[in-house]
């Protein structure tokens, strides 16, 4: 796909936009964490995630903060393998994992086709692994990583938003349809998916990010996506700050992804997560805010509807 060289949000405009990137060590990966989450079988499990460093995504999305934490040459032969094995042992014993690189993991100047055999050797006590790709970076080198695993591989996707010129001006390279054959693709090869979506990114209103996250979420089921995560998007990695300056970006309200989260979950079609991470930014309320994360964490964890207690920014939101 080309560039968005009619509206300015181009590979070069988005780059001149950086601040700079953390400092970080190939030899270990950048984070790692456990959280609970609710597997395909309705089981709430422990998953780890393993925060690889590798060499920057070759896309540059235009809400994209992933490229803080990695390099920008390709890491030494073996890096990727040996940073998942010194994770492994610092991990307590979960028997799901994903391994996200701040990119794609099809992408061979970011994980070289080379690892996968060590790779597969290292995972063989897990029962899922979740790696996170590019749509347009998926083909046969996916089905050769799941023919040497033994766990159950699953790929997690950025849709970002099923509107087309949303998703054009998100820089992200790829189109509507071009999301969907990646799925079925997967979906033909026995391989399950899961979309990342976004609520409210730059050039919407409020009340059309809820919208268009909703036809966003829809659409990722009618594909055959089997999971879709809502991600309120922020500012922080250059140009979002400058589109927020503009006034052509404002960060969503939590209630938004509230009313998101409870219309993916009444869908009925799959698992639907909201992404509860740095939530307060998204909220002006302190009284309500820790309240309202910990229904969002639950509602996640039991894809049921809990009520929200009233609180007195309810009464400010509708007078405002
Ligand atoms: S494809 Fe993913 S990691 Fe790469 S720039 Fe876009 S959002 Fe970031
Ligand atoms: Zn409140």
């Amino acid at each position: 796909m080309s560039e968005n060289t009619d509206t300015g949000l181009t590979d070069g405009w988005i780059l001149s936009c950086r601040g700079k990137k953390n400092s970080v060590d190939h030899r270990k990966p950048y984070g790692w964490v456990v959280e609970k989450e609710r597997t395909a079988s309705g089981r709430i499990e422990d998953i780890a995630i393993i925060f690889l460093t590798n060499r920057e995504c070759p896309f540059h999305c235009l809400m994209c903060d992933l490229w803080k934490n990695t390099t920008d040459e390709s890491v030494p032969a073996g890096a990727i393998s040996d940073q998942i094995e010194w994770a492994l042992s610092q991990l307590p014993d979960v028997k799901h994992l994903k391994l996200y690189n701040s990119g794609s993991f099809f992408d061979e100047r970011a994980i070289p086709e080379k690892e996968y055999k060590r790779i597969a050797s290292l995972l063989e006590n897990y029962e899922t692994v979740i790696v996170e790709s590019h749509p347009r970076l998926i083909n046969e080198k996916c089905l050769r990583f799941r023919n040497l695993l033994k766990p159950e591989l699953q790929v997690a996707m950025g849709l970002e938003s099923a509107n087309p010129e949303i998703l054009r001006k998100l820089n992200k390279k790829m189109t509507t349809e071009d999301f969907k054959n990646s799925v079925s693709f997967l979906t033909q090869n026995g391989i399950r998916s899961r979309a990342f979506i976004l609520l409210r990114p730059p050039f919407l209103s409020e009340s059309e990010g809820i919208y268009w996250a909703e036809r966003s979420i829809d659409y990722a089921f009618s594909t055959g996506i089997e999971c879709c995560t809502v991600i309120p998007v922020r500012a922080g990695n250059g140009a979002m700050d400058q589109l927020l300056e503009k006034g052509l970006f404002s960060p969503p309200d939590i209630s938004s992804l509230e009313s998101v989260l409870e219309y993916g979950i009444g869908l009925n079609s799959g698992r639907v997560f909201a992404d509860t991470w740095d939530l307060h930014l998204f909220s002006g309320c302190s009284k309500c805010i820790d309240h309202r994360i910990s229904r969002l964490t639950e509602m996640n964890l039991h894809q049921k509807f809990n009520i929200r207690e009233k609180c007195s920014c309810d009464l400010t939101d509708k007078i405002t």
